[in-house]
């Protein structure tokens, strides 16, 4: 992948494995995709769950000789390909030759992939005149990165636009419960699933959605009102699990305490929605209480473990 364009076909095809390993128990087997395939690929920062494509992975591999063969240019490798290629040492003569043959030629495609999304060769790599080095817009302590150029691509071909994705422990899980379509006994049926009722069983009085599940049914009402006391927060009830999310990232002026409001409520709702799968597939009644233990331990391991980056002070 980082020395030939990967080609259409066989990017579907692995694209097709990868959605099948996802949501599938089994390969042959047909499935339900809760998610679209654009919402898996596109970046965390604009709400998506952050996989990549294929094929902006591969483009960023082959965007990366462009800058290995300006750094490395003593390396042997770097001199092989300049004699076989009678590059005349202008700096884009090497990607601009329209007669480059054998694996360069594979390498010399991406800068028309790049330029598809609006990305110039010279944000690859580009001479620093005045200090007499390589520079890139890519780079990280003067390594290419992969990665920085994989996700400018994702933004510029794939926007969820649903604000980012703020915590990653059930990321997937996650981003359907904030879009209010976890697969809920409404859901199932929506999708030609049959379902003995439709009916919230924690409750009786209300059709089993999303949103009740996580919100407004009287167990996750019981729950919520006992983790917003916990926290210290009054606030009048929320309806929506959306709403909910936005109320915590605005809830401070601390970006940290917000950060910290937000794990704890995608915490909650990951709780509450086990708690209601328990009920329904194990046959176990979960109270009210015992959820909120559960949030509480889950929260102590979580801030115990989860990245120094991402923790608040
Ligand atoms: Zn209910």
């Amino acid at each position: 992948m980082s020395i030939f364009v990967v080609p259409t076909g066989m990017i579907d095809a692995l694209e097709r494995i990868t959605l099948k390993f996802i949501w599938s128990k089994e390969y042959d087997k047909k499935s339900i995709y809760w998610v679209a395939w654009e919402n898996l690929i596109s970046p965390r920062s604009v709400g998506g769950i952050g996989f990549g494509s294929i094929k902006s992975l591969n483009i960023s591999l082959l965007a990366k000789w462009m800058w290995r063969l300006k750094t490395d240019s003593s390396a042997l490798w770097a001199k092989v390909i300049w004699c076989i290629h009678k590059l005349d040492g202008k700096h884009w003569s090497v990607f601009a030759n329209g007669s480059n043959n054998g694996v360069w030629k594979n390498i010399v495609k991406t800068r028309t992939f790049l330029k598809n999304f609006n990305i110039e060769p010279k944000e690859i790599v580009s001479r620093n005149s005045l200090e007499g080095r390589w520079e890139s817009e890519f780079t990280s302590d003067n390594h290419f990165m992969v990665c920085f150029l994989r996700e400018r691509i994702e933004l510029s071909s794939h926007m969820v636009n649903d604000g980012p994705l703020d915590w990653d422990s059930h990321p997937i899980y996650d981003m359907l419960a904030k879009q209010g379509r976890i697969p809920s006994a409404v859901a199932l049926c929506q999708r030609g699933i049959t379902i003995p009722s439709t009916i919230c069983g924690a409750c009786n009085q209300e059709e089993e959605r999303s949103d009740h599940i996580l919100i407004t049914c009287t167990m996750a009402r019981m729950v919520m009102d006992n983790i917003l006391n916990w926290c210290e927060i009054n606030c009048e009830r929320f309806s929506l699990v959306k709403d909910m999310l936005l109320f915590a990232s605005r809830w401070s002026e601390c970006s940290k305490k917000n950060s910290l409001l937000n794990m704890i409520l995608y915490g909650m709702l990951w709780c509450i929605w086990d708690g209601r799968n328990k009920r329904v597939f194990e046959g176990i009644p979960m109270r009210s209480e015992t959820i909120v233990e559960r949030i509480k331990a889950q929260m102590f391991t979580w801030c115990k473990y989860r990245p120094s980056h991402n923790k608040a002070d």
